[in-house]
């Protein structure tokens, strides 16, 4: 069976859930094999193997792992050269898609971004699902050319355990050019750690909109109670009350946690676009009329700073 090479996305050598993610995908187009950028891979090779990889490439090489994405888009080209493997997958990353579409232009390989299902092809190949436009279309293709270059969505694809023991490492000699040395990293600084899961991986997230006037006590109050993540409408990040990077939906991140509680957010379709997927949606929207509630699977009519400070109260109260 031929190799599916994954890019494994990780903080410090901690393995983020959408390689995860990849790996599942992967097992149901070839052997899954991870490749490890940068320092760790030894003490990644446990859960990467435990999700399917049987090997991981590692690329210790400062000259890849110092500089932006052009020597990682090198280092993967040389190994689709050497392995020949059924496809690539790649998180869909703002790095991750800058990196595949390099690769695909150096291996003259079809790519598709932002994939939210990966299959075997009728007739050989890998077949791709985009959800676009909102998701109002779904897109099915098939890669026609070279090796398939895919970046998969977060929390589209659920993770399975699909291998056995740790993975085998093994280093790669990376052949780096100077072209793709032009731009090194000079620093990294961590943001300020909120002590809430990351909203793209996190099981649980509470989102409030326009609705909350500002004021977003209540919804980090009941994400607490509940160990969740926190997230907003445009509405509420274009008008300054939380930070771009909580935005939820077509122009910012896509979720799909266990529960999604919408408070204070209509339901616009680019809303949607960003957590429709989630498994259980709760709304909680004074309007009876708003389109939220076409989806939800509860919905509360009321005041959000009546019912999400209830809710949490109860939540507590049960959890001791
Ligand atoms: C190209 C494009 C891309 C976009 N991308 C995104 C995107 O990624 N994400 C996104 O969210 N939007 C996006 N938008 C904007 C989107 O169209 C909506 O304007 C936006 O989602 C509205 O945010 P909202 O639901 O918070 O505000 P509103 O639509 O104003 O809704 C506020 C809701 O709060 C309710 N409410 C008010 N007070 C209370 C209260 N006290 N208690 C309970 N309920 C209350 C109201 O009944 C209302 O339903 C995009 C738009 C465009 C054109």
């Amino acid at each position: 069976m031929a190799e599916v090479l994954v890019l494994v996305d990780h903080v410090d050598g901690d393995v983020r859930k959408s390689t995860l993610e990849a790996l599942t995908a992967a097992a149901r187009l070839g052997e899954p094999a991870a490749v490890f950028v940068g320092a760790g891979a030894q003490g990644a090779a446990e859960v990467l193997g435990r999700h399917g990889a049987t090997t991981v490439y590692a690329v210790e090489s400062p000259e890849v792992a110092e500089h932006l994405v052009a020597p990682t888009a090198e280092v993967l080209a040389q190994l689709v050269q050497e392995h020949s493997p059924a496809a690539v997958l790649l998180p869909s990353s703002n790095d991750g898609k800058e990196i595949a579409a390099r690769l695909a232009i150096k291996t003259s390989s079809g790519l598709v971004t932002d994939a939210v299902d990966v299959a075997p092809a009728d007739g050989g190949g890998v077949q791709t699902v985009q959800s676009v436009f909102a998701g109002s279309y779904t897109v099915t293709s098939v890669v026609a050319q070279g090796c398939p270059v895919v970046t998969l969505k977060p929390n589209s694809v659920p993770v399975e355990e699909t291998g056995g023991g740790a993975a085998t490492v093994q280093a790669v000699d990376a052949q780096v050019s100077d072209a793709a040395k032009a731009a090194r990293i000079t620093e990294r600084k961590e943001k300020a750690a909120s002590g809430r899961p990351s909203l793209t991986e996190a099981a649980i997230v509470v989102s409030g909109g326009r609705g909350t006037g500002g004021d977003f006590a209540p919804v980090e109050a009941l994400a607490d109670s509940l160990g969740a993540a926190v997230g907003a409408s445009r509405a509420a990040v274009d008008a300054g009350w939380y930070p771009h990077s909580s935005q939820v939906g077509q122009t910012g991140v896509s979720v799909s946690p266990q529960l999604y509680v919408a408070a204070g957010i209509s339901g616009a379709i680019q809303h949607r676009a960003g957590m429709q997927t989630s498994k259980t949606i709760v709304a909680v929207n004074k309007d009876p009329e708003a389109p939220i509630f076409e989806l939800v699977d509860y919905g509360v009519v009321g005041d959000l700073f009546t019912v999400l400070p209830q809710a949490t109260e109860e939540i507590s109260r049960r959890k001791g």
